[in-house]
C-alpha cells in the first residue's frame, strides 16, 4: 500500500489532475461530509496499470500544503508534482519543491498540466525552465511527463510513471509501533469520533488500545475504514479513518498522534539536524522564533546551536529546537521551519532525538553523540549506548535510544548472542563493565580477608555499599560467581572459596574455653557476652567461630554451639515427623529449654528458610531433608 502526495501552485490543476486520474474529487467528498455520507476525506484512490492500489492526499490551500506534505512524511512514498504548462515555475512551485528536498522525497513524477492550453514551441521552454529548477532538487532525476486534464492527454504515460517510481518504493516497515498523525476529527452520526491519517509503523486493528499524544489519553479503536471500505486490520502506508470510543472530536485535534508501544514521544526539546535553504536571507539567530512544523501538527520553538558556529545559506548542522507546546514525535522525524512573518520556509532536516535535556553549546562529546545517533545502525546504537550508560535495564534503553521495545529487543538479543553484551539481574551491560565488576567484587573480598583474616567476609550490604550497586544486579552476580565457584556465600556474607578463617593458638583456645562455657549450660545456655567474658574472647573470636560454622549466633545475644544447634534440629526435624506443625511451647517441652530460647531457635530457623512461620506454629519448608 502506497500513498502519493500532490505539489504544485495553487490553480495548477491538481485537484482537478487528481479527479481525472481516480474519478473522485477531493471537494465532492468535503461536501459529502458535510452531509454525513463518508468518513473518506481529502484523498483519493486509485488502482494503477500494474495492479497497485495507491492513496492520493490532495488537501487543497497553499498554508495546508505543508502540514499535509509532513503529515504524509510517515506516508507519502512519491510526490506528484504538478506545474500548469501556461503558468511554468511560480513561486509556490520553487517553496514545494525546497520543502520536499528538506524531507528527502527522492520519488515522484512531475505532471506538466494544461498542456492543451500551449503550443509545442511553449511547452519545450517551460520544460526546460522546470527541469533548470528541479535540477538542484531531491527530485532532479523524476520524470516529466505532459498531460491534461481536460483532454485527457498523458494520463496513462503519467500512471505508468507513477507506478515504475512506486517500484522503487520500500514497503511499509512494520515495526509494532503504529502511529496515526491526526490530519482530520470529526464527529459521524452513528459512529461518533472519527480521525484520519496515513499510518506508519505498524498495523492497527479494531479493539487496539491506544494512546493519544501529547496528553497520553487511553483510546480504543472502535472501527477501522480505509477507501470507503471497513476493516478489520489496517496496515502501515494505509490512509486510514478510526473510529474511537471513549473520546470527543474536540480531545482529538489534528496534531495529536494516536500511538501504541512508545512509537511517538511526549516532547518540548528535541534535537535535531538543521539544513539551511541556500538561498535563506541569512543564518538564524540564536533564540530565534519560528514556526515549527512536524508531522500534523505546527508550534513556535526556539534555536540553540550546538556547534560553535551559526549556520549558514546552504549549510547544515546540529541544532536544538525548544517547543512553545508538547508535540508527539519520534526520533528520525523530519521537521520544516518557516519565519513567522513573512512567512517563508527557510530549512529543515531530521529529528535525532526526541527526549532531550538542555546541551550546552561546542561540547564535542555531546556532537560525537548525536553523530552516532544519526548514522549508526540500531545494533550499534544500541551496543554503544549499553557500554556507555550500562548497567541499564530493557527499558530504559528503549527509552534512551528511541528505537521503540520491539526493535531493542531484537538487536539486544543479537549483541547479546555475540557475547558483547551480558544481561545480569534485568540489568544489560557490555561484557567488559561485567567482567570489571566481577573483577571489582572479588578484589573487594579478598581485601577484606586480608584486612580481617578471622571473618567470614564483608557483610552483603556492606560490599553492595562499597560498590555501589543496584540490588538486584548485585544479587545476581553474586549468584552468577557462585555458580561459577568463583565465591562462597554464607547467610549474610561473601567470602572467596578457599577463605579459611584462621585463627591464632591463643584465640583458639579462647574459643574451645567459649564453646565449652555455652555447651555447659545445657538446654539453656548462658548469655553469649557473659560466655565471652568468662572464656576471655572478644568479638574477632565469636566471628571466626561463626564463620566456621562452629557457633550459631540466633540472636546477638543467644548463641549455640554447632553441635548443640545441630542436636535442636535433629529434634524439631523428628517432631515434624510426627505433626505438620510445631509450636514454640511444643519445642520448648521438647527440648526442656526456656520460652526464649525456642523462641529465638524457631525465629533463626524462619529466616533460613528452613521453618515458616504460620500463626501460632511453625511448618517445616524443606523437603527430603
Ligand atoms: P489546484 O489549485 O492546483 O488544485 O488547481 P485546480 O485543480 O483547482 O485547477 C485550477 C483551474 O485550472 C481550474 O479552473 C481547472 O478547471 C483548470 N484546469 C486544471 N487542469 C486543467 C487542464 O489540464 N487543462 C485546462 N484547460 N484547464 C485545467
Amino acid at each position: 500500500m502506497h500513498t502519493i502526495g500532490t505539489a504544485g501552485h495553487v490553480d495548477h490543476g491538481k485537484s482537478t489532475l487528481v479527479e481525472a486520474l481516480t474519478g473522485i474529487d477531493p471537494d465532492r467528498l468535503a461536501e459529502e461530509k458535510a452531509r454525513g455520507l463518508t468518513i473518506d476525506l481529502g484523498f483519493a484512490w486509485l488502482t494503477l496499470p500494474g495492479g497497485r492500489e495507491v492513496s492520493i492526499v490532495d488537501v487543497p490551500g497553499h498554508e495546508r500544503f505543508v502540514h499535509n506534505m509532513l503529515a504524509g512524511v510517515g506516508g507519502i512514498d512519491a510526490c506528484l508534482f504538478v506545474v500548469a504548462a501556461d503558468e511554468g515555475v511560480m513561486p509556490q512551485t520553487r517553496e514545494h519543491l525546497d520543502i520536499i528536498s528538506l524531507l528527502g522525497i527522492e520519488r515522484g513524477v512531475i505532471a506538466l498540466t494544461k498542456i492543451d492550453l500551449v503550443d509545442d514551441e511553449w511547452a519545450e521552454l517551460v520544460e526546460q525552465e522546470v527541469r533548470e529548477a528541479f535540477a538542484p532538487s531531491s527530485l532532479a532525476a523524476a520524470p516529466l511527463v505532459r498531460v491534461s486534464a481536460t483532454t485527457g492527454a498523458g494520463l496513462d504515460d503519467l500512471q505508468l510513471e507513477l507506478d515504475r517510481a512506486l517500484d522503487a518504493a520500500p514497503d511499509r516497515p512494520d515495526e509494532g509501533r503504529p502511529r496515526l498523525p491526526i490530519d482530520r476529527a470529526f464527529t459521524m452520526a452513528g459512529f461518533g469520533t472519527v480521525v484520519t491519517g496515513t499510518l506508519s509503523g505498524g498495523r492497527l486493528r479494531v479493539s487496539d488500545e491506544l494512546t493519544l499524544l501529547p496528553g497520553g489519553r487511553r483510546v480504543r479503536v472502535r472501527g477501522l475504514q480505509s477507501h470507503r471500505a471497513t476493516i478489520e486490520e489496517a496496515a502501515p502506508g494505509r490512509r486510514v479513518a478510526v473510529n474511537l470510543s471513549g473520546i470527543s472530536v474536540a480531545e482529538a485535534p489534528r496534531g495529536q498522534v494516536l500511538s501504541a508501544n512508545d512509537a511517538v514521544f511526549e516532547t518540548r526539546r528535541v534535537d535535531a539536524r538543521l539544513r539551511l535553504l541556500p538561498h535563506a536571507p541569512r543564518a538564524l539567530k540564536p533564540g530565534e522564533r519560528l514556526a515549527w512544523h512536524t508531522g500534523t501538527t505546527e508550534v513556535v520553538a526556539s534555536l540553540r546551536y550546538l556547534e560553535s558556529e551559526p549556520i549558514p545559506p546552504g549549510g547544515e548542522g546540529w541544532v536544538q529546537w525548544r517547543l512553545s507546546a508538547p508535540v508527539a514525535l519520534a526520533k528520525g522525524d523530519p521537521y520544516i521551519v518557516r519565519r513567522l512573518s513573512p512567512p517563508m520556509t527557510v530549512g529543515g532536516g531530521t529529528i535525532v532525538r526526541a527526549t532531550t535535556r538542555r546541551l550546552t553549546r561546542g561540547d564535542a562529546a555531546v556532537l560525537r553523540r548525536l553523530d552516532l545517533a544519526a548514522t549508526a545502525d540500531a545494533a550499534e546504537i544500541v551496543l554503544a549506548t549499553i557500554e556507555a550508560d550500562g548497567p541499564i535495564s530493557l527499558r530504559d534503553l528503549a527509552q534512551r535510544t528511541e528505537l521503540g521495545s520491539q526493535l531493542v529487543r531484537t538487536e539486544v538479543n543479537s549483541v547479546r548472542a555475540s557475547g558483547r553484551v551480558e544481561a545480569i539481574g534485568g540489568s544489560l551491560l557490555s561484557a567488559a563493565a561485567a567482567a570489571n565488576l566481577r573483577t571489582q567484587i572479588h578484589e573487594a573480598v579478598a581485601a577484606h580477608h586480608h584486612r580481617q583474616p578471622t571473618a567470614g567476609g564483608p557483610e552483603r550490604t556492606e560490599l553492595r555499599a562499597e560498590l555501589k550497586l543496584e540490588q538486584a544486579l548485585f544479587a545476581a552476580l553474586l549468584d552468577q560467581m557462585e555458580e561459577n565457584g568463583e565465591l562462597a556465600l554464607g547467610g549474610s556474607r561473601v567470602a572467596l572459596p578457599d577463605h579459611r578463617v584462621e585463627l591464632s593458638a591463643a584465640q583458639e583456645a579462647a574459643a574451645a574455653r567459649l564453646l565449652r562455657a555455652l555447651d555447659a549450660g545445657g538446654a539453656t545456655p548462658p548469655a553469649l557476652t557473659q560466655a565471652a567474658r568468662q572464656a576471655g574472647t572478644d568479638a574477632t573470636v565469636i566471628e571466626a567461630l561463626s564463620a566456621q560454622g562452629r557457633l550459631v549466633r540466633l540472636t546477638p545475644e543467644v548463641a549455640l554451639s554447632a553441635d548443640r544447634y545441630g542436636a535442636w534440629l535433629d529434634e524439631l526435624r523428628a517432631m515434624f515427623g510426627r505433626q505438620t506443625e510445631v509450636t514454640v511451647a511444643d519445642f520448648r517441652d521438647r527440648s526442656k529449654t526456656s520460652r526464649k530460647y525456642a523462641l529465638a531457635f524457631l525465629d533463626y530457623l524462619d529466616a533460613q528458610a528452613i521453618t515458616r512461620r504460620l500463626g501460632d506454629a511453625r511448618v517445616l519448608l524443606e523437603r527430603g531433608t
